[in-house]
């Protein structure tokens, strides 16, 4: 497994943003937005590539394409918060959906949905802005990497070492993410974190609907 911090004064500028309770749900889904397009651009980077001819309109030149589209695989429900950002710039790589509950008493994931396309010698970008225990993630991995995917990058805004330690196991993992948080608290939220990204996202503000 490796393990790539990404930099960027703008990330942090953002994480700091959605970690701030006061940033409510309209605003939190946007910073999530601007996040999850610049770790898709980071993630992107390395993405393979082969040279092409193209003709401009004046002359050919020698360009690059994509090798490959990797399989986009969003972990349900906050990591659909940042599918759209990676659709952007991989318009055309299929999406496969996971989507598990955590027992309250152990921590432990639960499947309860699940509708993947081939995966075989795929490279996987899963999609989940909270590696906490690491449980869900582990569990999803074994699934792909049972299946035949040939590698998986697994991208967070934020990770707890404790999830990082869980997933250590996995030679074929990279893991992209913007902050690891200091620790895991008796609840298996992140500290200092910025709560519960799922129900930020999406539990929406009372009032008027102006955010
Ligand atoms: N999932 C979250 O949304 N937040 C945490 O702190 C841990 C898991």
């Amino acid at each position: 497994m490796e393990i790539i911090e990404f930099e960027h004064p703008v990330a942090r500028d953002i994480l700091t943003g959605l970690r701030d309770r006061t940033t409510n749900s309209a605003d939190f889904r946007m910073q999530a937005r601007r996040l999850a397009l610049m770790l898709a651009v980071e993630t992107t980077r390395y993405l393979p590539t082969e040279p092409v001819q193209v003709e401009t309109p004046l002359e050919a030149t020698l360009g690059e394409r994509l090798v490959e589209q990797p399989v986009l695989v969003p972990i349900m429900r906050a990591g659909m918060g940042m599918l759209e950002a990676f659709q952007i710039f991989l318009p055309g790589a299929p999406v496969g959906f996971v989507a598990l509950r955590r027992d309250e008493e152990t921590a432990e994931p639960i499947w309860f949905y699940r509708s993947l396309p081939d995966v075989r010698d795929r490279r996987m970008l899963i999609l989940d802005p909270m590696l906490a225990t690491g449980g869900t993630a582990e569990e999803v991995l074994a699934d792909l990497f049972d299946r035949g995917a040939d590698s998986a990058w697994l991208v967070c805004a934020v990770a707890a070492p404790e999830g990082i330690s869980r997933l250590g196991h996995f030679d074929d993992l990279t893991i992209v993410t913007v902050s690891v948080d200091r620790e895991l608290d008796e609840d298996w939220f992140i500290r200092p974190g910025l709560g519960d990204f799922g129900d930020r996202l999406y539990d929406g503000e009372p009032g008027n609907g102006q955010g």
